[in-house]
């Protein structure tokens, strides 16, 4: 069976210990992943502090041309990539090949071309006479962990803007879904990326993630994943910089006077994109009163279209959760809001596949209705195709619904009403807001939660400055 290997100073390095890697879509095991602890975490972060000076003085243009090389040679494996990522995440190949892999393309390239455009500022002081000038240096070796969804499009949102900032890394893929960012490894170890700049460290989170966060030669760390693991991060992190990007329980507002074809395609979409499995994906539904009892008929006939299949099959729009643990707390999830006096509209049980697929980790398109704002199936991120659509009578009610939660992630309001859409944005609690929109995104604008989603801002000049630490010149101008 394939072996993964780690990717350490320059080479790919074997372990002791493996874990399975299991293809979703089957149940099958099919490739093993290195178990890595503190002996290989200990490895990577040697060299990458070894490699540091060198690479934090490197010039930008140099350090641009290496994440362009990178792109390249993803972009000339394109349809391997996109098939890896789909063997491993259970997502539809047509999915990866649309957005997975041309964004990760674009995140090496987006932070190529940020890194030459960085401005600093300065402020002259009038009395006494001085000026003041802002530098902006690599903060050192930086760690960098991403989640299962959008594997290697996050490991790359992360480990771009590092590199670009002069950052020596070391990154821990998530261990339900490491194949691409294995495959990224071998990229950089055949273009013979000078050694250390760049380490991958495969493993859980326990026994590799949790002592890469912990050395304390590591500067920075810039961690997606849940609410619970990012309050460990935090901990463990003590006094080093911190991103966090983290659950989400995110509302879709949906007014009566909307294009109401786009809200309800949009927001079937928003549900139901790679399984409801996307940070930003929309879990609470908030509908108008008057348009309440159509949206919904209309959201479930749409819903239904999606029928999970063999996500290897062209024409599969719907694929497999990710792991069995993960189908199970769906399947809770779904059991509680039954006992909390739900109605299910649609969905609601594991399905089975024919064929290939028979053992595969497979949930339908779910949508609930009957539940209020304060039970846990509205409070508690379930990150599954479950929703549940809740109506409102007026503004200030959709806002009162919309920021119920402890998460505050993304938000998406539908309504031709541009104060309306104004008013909401401003006070809805989300670090991401959507009008007539989902999911477009411009790698320029700040990226982030508010309350338990997150803390600081990805994307754009935001990413580039988190790798770099602030210092404040001030130079007299009289003696
Ligand atoms: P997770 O928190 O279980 O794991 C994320 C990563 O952290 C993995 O690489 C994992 O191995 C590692 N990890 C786990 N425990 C650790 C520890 N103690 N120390 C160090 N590292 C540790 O999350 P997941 O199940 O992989 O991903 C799903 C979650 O990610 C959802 O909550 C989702 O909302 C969130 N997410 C957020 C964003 C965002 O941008 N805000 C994007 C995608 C996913």
């Amino acid at each position: 069976m394939e072996r993964l290997t780690n990717y350490i100073g320059g080479r790919n390095v074997a372990t002791e210990n493996y874990l399975e890697n299991v293809e979703p879509a089957t149940g099958q095991v099919y490739c093993l992943v290195p178990d890595s602890g503190l002996k290989e975490t200990r490895a990577a972060v040697d060299a990458a502090v070894r490699a540091f000076e060198s690479w934090s003085t490197t010039p930008a243009q140099e350090r641009a041309r290496w994440l362009h090389r990178m792109a390249d040679e993803i972009e000339k494996n394109f349809e391997a990539f996109a098939q890896a990522e789909s063997r491993d995440t259970g997502k539809p190949v047509a999915l990866a090949r649309r957005m997975d892999i041309p964004r990760a393309i674009a995140n090496l390239r987006f932070f190529a071309g940020a890194i030459l455009h960085v401005e600093s500022e300065s402020y002259s002081t009038d009395s006494p006479r001085a000026v003041n000038y802002v530098s902006r240096r690599p903060i050192g070796p930086a760690a960098c962990i991403s989640p299962w969804n959008l594997p290697l499009y996050l490991f790359t949102w992360k480990v771009a803007p590092a590199l670009a900032a002069g950052c020596t890394v070391v990154a821990k893929p998530s261990e339900l879904a490491p194949y691409t960012a294995w495959m990224w490894g071998n990229i950089c170890e055949a273009m013979d990326l000078p050694p250390g700049v760049f380490n991958i460290v495969h493993g859980t989170g326990a026994n590799a993630g949790a002592p890469l966060v912990q050395d304390p030669r590591i500067r920075a760390v810039s961690f997606t994943g849940g609410t619970a693991t990012g309050a460990l991060i935090q901990q463990y992190a003590r006094f080093k910089k911190t991103s966090l990007e983290l659950g989400g329980k995110n509302p879709a507002v949906v007014f009566a006077d909307c294009d109401y074809s786009a809200a309800l395609n949009e927001t079937v979409r928003s549900s139901f994109a790679n399984q409801g499995q996307i940070c930003l994906c929309t879990s609470r539904i908030l509908v108008e009163k008057k348009i309440f009892d159509r949206f919904c008929d209309d959201f479930v006939a749409l819903a239904q279209e999606l029928v999970p299949g063999d996500p290897a099959l062209e024409t599969t729009r719907f694929g497999a959760l990710i792991s069995l643990p993960h189908r199970q707390k769906v399947e809770r999830a779904v059991e509680r809001a039954r006992q909390e006096g739900g109605t299910i509209l649609t969905g609601g049980d594991g399905v089975v596949v024919p064929g290939r697929c028979e053992k595969g980790y497979f949930f339908p398109p779910t949508v609930v209705v009957g539940l209020g704002p304060e039970t846990q199936t509205n409070q508690e991120e379930i990150f599954g195709p479950v929703v549940a659509l809740l109506p409102f009578e007026d503004e200030a009610e959709a806002l009162r619904l919309a920021n119920a939660v402890e998460y505050g992630l993304a938000a998406t309001v539908w309504t031709r009403d541009l104060g309306r859409a104004h008013r909401i944005a401003q006070r809805v609690e989300a670090g991401v807001v959507w009008v007539n929109c989902w999911l477009l995104r411009d790698l320029r604008t700040p990226f982030g939660g508010m309350k338990n989603s997150g803390v600081g801002r990805e994307g754009g000049f935001e990413a580039l400055k988190f790798f770099t630490e602030t210092q404040n010149v001030c130079i007299a101008l009289e003696a």
